[in-house]
């Protein structure tokens, strides 16, 4: 039998644009709850406490991260002159709701297993990318393509996405980026174009790229959840054929 549990919480509700889903995500989203509902019950057991020892389980909240970045900050995309989409950090990882946005949206032929090696020793790699780099779980799922000059394939001529809204969470929420150690929000080094809102637009720009981050943590929980106890079901909805199963740690 189930029982309430008080970790992998439902994040916040989603924004305007993610509430235009495809049925791709949509159904990944009725799977989120089947899948939860499976945790400690005694069929899948051995699954939980396999999720337990290896994932804090308990999701974030907006209340729950400390924000180290300077009030009202944000990126002043207009007036970059540089492309956050290319070069060595510009390495964007895949939840299964981006791959669900990208199916939706035709977009899957831009998913690929093909990291590119890290040139940099770690000093120069951001923290977000030796992470990355570092993750097992985090390296059986797919990355986006880059062209030959590692700029996302993605990016228009015009330097606009072609995915937008359906953009993968690690896009909507950058520069802002989270340290799981000490949930503290702070800012990706990469970004270097910024401005300072004033006060009657900053709390609802900020708030939404806060919520990018811990949205993005939050579905990075219900992977490990969903590739656990609900393999059957991802394959079914065509998700699975993006992992590489023999990533994944052994039980
Ligand atoms: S580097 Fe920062 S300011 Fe420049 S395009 Fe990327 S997010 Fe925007
Ligand atoms: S998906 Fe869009 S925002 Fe993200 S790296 Fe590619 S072009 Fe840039």
């Amino acid at each position: 039998m189930a029982r309430a549990l008080p970790v992998v919480q439902d994040g916040p509700a989603l924004d305007d644009a993610e509430r235009d889903r495809g049925p791709c995500e949509r159904a990944l989203d009725e799977l989120w709850p089947v899948a939860r509902a499976r945790l400690w019950t005694w069929r899948y057991l051995r699954e939980t406490l396999r999720l337990w020892r290896r994932f804090h389980l308990r999701a974030l909240t907006l209340g729950s991260v400390r924000i180290a970045v300077p009030p009202g900050q944000v990126p002043d995309c207009d007036a970059c002159t540089e492309v956050c989409c290319a070069g060595d950090d510009a390495v964007v990882s895949l939840r299964f709701r981006d791959l669900a946005r990208l199916v939706d949206a035709g977009l899957q032929g831009h998913v690929t297993h093909e990291r590119p090696a890290p040139r940099l020793g770690d000093a120069e790699r951001s923290w977000a990318r030796r992470e990355a780099d570092a993750s097992v779980f985090g390296r059986a799922f797919p990355v986006l393509t880059r062209d030959q000059t590692g700029t996302c394939t993605l990016l228009s001529s015009e330097r606009t996405c072609n995915a937008w809204p359906r953009w993968p969470l690690s896009c909507a929420r950058y520069p802002y980026a989270l340290d799981l150690r000490s949930r503290v929000i702070f800012w990706a080094k990469g970004c270097r174009s910024t401005t300072v809102l004033p006060a009657s637009e900053a709390p609802a720009r900020v708030r939404a790229l806060v919520r990018a981050v811990v949205d993005g943590y939050n579905e990075r929980l219900k992977d490990a959840v969903l590739l656990e106890v609900a393999r059957p079901e991802l394959a079914a909805l065509g998700l699975l054929r993006f992992i590489e199963l023999s990533r994944l740690p052994r039980a």
